[in-house]
């Protein structure tokens, strides 16, 4: 394969604090959505390196989880500052690799940050519990360390998401492997050389890169306690099955796909709703599974409608909205709304065709808002993951709800309103785990944890935040007694 002409050096696996090839002589090229040059190439590792890369976490285990948490967390102190440091270099590498905006590449470094600080306050969080339960008799709790961990990671977010695990993880003991998107595997090889010079001993984190191949290993390998999954409703249900009931019976979280539904009550505030709606359903080329998908219009909402449209007529391609991450993504979403159109929708504002002068050869897809959408239709059901707003028309707000309720997936869910009764209706009612009050892209910040619910969640707990520490830890109780006089057992 030609490297004479590529950006980056080709990708290499992480194992022990080194990077190393792959035995895999398969390899795959990085493509930049923004142009369609090349980066890098990243090799479809084998089961062998697999196997070297568990030995090697194997072994760090056996030190780093006996470092005491106060010690552990020092590291991602010091990773904080580097990622602060290297601020402009990683926004970069994240707007070359995945294609999205350099302000919103940047606005995912720093939500890395912010879950790292979350990870340095798990020394506050994680006290056990002590209680005198019988007369000289004390049961007590302590947060393990599961192990190896292993942590798949989607395209969209080449920092965030890596970053949802890897503080959290790693702080509370474990030792991971990390399986990149093999669309966007630049950003995790800094990752890793920012925690090696934070300190971070070798071993603890490892990368191995690959696709279908090396996640079906991760899932069979007896020598990984736990996977998180984070992609596709189609490969979570995958993932989470084969991981939950292979050799080992892993614990797995698995978070999927997304069709978020935002209601528009008549009396929604008018250029907050349209501009919120706007810049959800464009924002990172909506390629976010917070994107607004679909818009439930209730009653009479036309004034809103026609000032999307002139928000979404101001986003430009190449501009101020990123590249969708290939050209397959690109007819994909062009499809959708040929589709659409097809079956008697109408689109308001349409993206199609989109070329980004000097850009010719990027992946490109204008703002679309489709209106009149029927909830059979595939645009109205289905994760579009391009800058598509389908519209659906509601007569009342039981009707906005039992759209919303019918589509499989959960992940977040909005009002625009300005009563909070209705607001309070809604939030009881909709059925997904994240739910935006006049917020359009309802990501709960640290320490609020992040997780969907239905068809974009599968496992118990949310993967970041408070909620994601039962599943990087297991709890162990402890009963003691030491005053051999007393004549009481453990229930007198
Ligand atoms: P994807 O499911 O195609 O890939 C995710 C990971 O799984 C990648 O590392 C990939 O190599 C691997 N993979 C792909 N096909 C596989 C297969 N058949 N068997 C085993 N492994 C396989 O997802 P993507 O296209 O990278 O990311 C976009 C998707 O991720 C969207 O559906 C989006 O909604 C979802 N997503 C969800 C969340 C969330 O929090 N729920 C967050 C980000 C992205």
């Amino acid at each position: 394969m030609e490297t004479m002409t590529m950006k980056y050096p080709v990708t290499k696996n992480y194992v022990g604090g080194k990077f190393v090839a792959s035995k895999s002589t398969k390899e795959m090229e990085v493509v930049s959505p923004l142009d369609g040059s090349v980066l890098s190439t990243v090799p479809m590792s084998t089961k062998e390196d697999l196997d070297a890369a568990v030995t090697v976490a194997k072994k760090a285990f056996e030190t780093w989880s006996k470092v005491p948490i106060k010690e552990r967390v020092q590291v991602f102190f010091r990773y904080k500052t580097l990622l602060e440091k290297h601020m402009a270099e990683l926004s970069q590498l994240v707007h070359e690799e995945n294609g999205k905006t350099i302000d919103e590449a940047r606005a995912e470094v720093e939500k890395s940050i912010e879950l790292t600080e979350f990870a340095c306050s798990l020394p506050q969080l994680i006290g056990g519990e002590i209680l005198e339960v019988s007369r000289g008799v004390e049961c007590r709790t302590d947060f393990y360390p599961v192990g190896v961990v292993a942590c798949i990671v989607p395209f969209n977010f080449p920092s965030m998401v890596p970053n949802w695990t890897i503080p959290n993880a790693i702080a509370l003991g474990n030792t991971m492997i990390l399986k990149p998107s093999e669309a966007v595997p630049l950003s995790s090889i800094r990752i890793a050389e920012l925690l090696k010079e934070a300190g971070l001993p070798d071993g603890v984190l490892n990368i191995v890169n690959g696709d279908r191949e090396i996640v079906e290993a991760i899932c069979d390998h007896p020598g990984i306690e736990a996977v998180s999954f984070v992609g596709s409703t189609k490969v979570a249900k995958i993932v989470y099955a084969r991981a939950s009931v292979s050799v080992n019976y892993k614990r797995a979280l698995a978070l999927g796909g997304a069709k978020n539904h935002l209601m528009v009550l008549p009396d929604a505030h008018p250029t907050m709703t349209a501009s919120n709606v706007t810049a959800s359903m464009s924002g990172c080329a909506g390629q976010r599974c917070m994107a607004a998908s679909a818009m439930v219009a209730v009653g009479d909402v036309d004034h809103i409608i026609k000032m999307i449209c002139d928000e979404a007529k101001k986003i430009i391609p190449g501009q101020n909205l990123g590249a969708v991450i290939s050209k397959a993504a690109k007819e994909r979403i062009e499809r959708y709304i040929t589709e659409a159109e097809k079956q008697g929708a109408k689109i308001l504002v349409d993206g199609r065709n989109t070329v980004v002068k000097g850009k010719e050869n990027g992946f490109y897809v204008g703002p679309t808002v489709i209106d009149f959408v029927t909830p059979d239709m595939s645009v109205a059901r289905e994760e579009i993951f391009g800058p598509v707003v389908s519209i659906i028309r509601a007569k009342d707000v039981d009707e906005a709800i039992a759209i919303e309720n019918a589509n499989p997936y959960g992940n977040a869910a909005s009002v625009f309103t300005q009563s909070g009764g209705w607001a309070r209706y809604i939030i009881e009612r909709a059925s997904a785990g994240m739910i935006g009050v006049n917020i359009g892209v309802p990501v709960p910040r640290e320490p609020f944890s992040f997780g969907g619910w239905n068809d974009s969640k599968f496992g118990v707990g949310d993967i970041t935040g408070k909620s994601s520490i039962g599943f990087w830890t297991k709890l162990k109780k402890t009963t003691t007694k030491w005053n051999a006089e007393a004549k009481t057992n453990w229930m007198s």
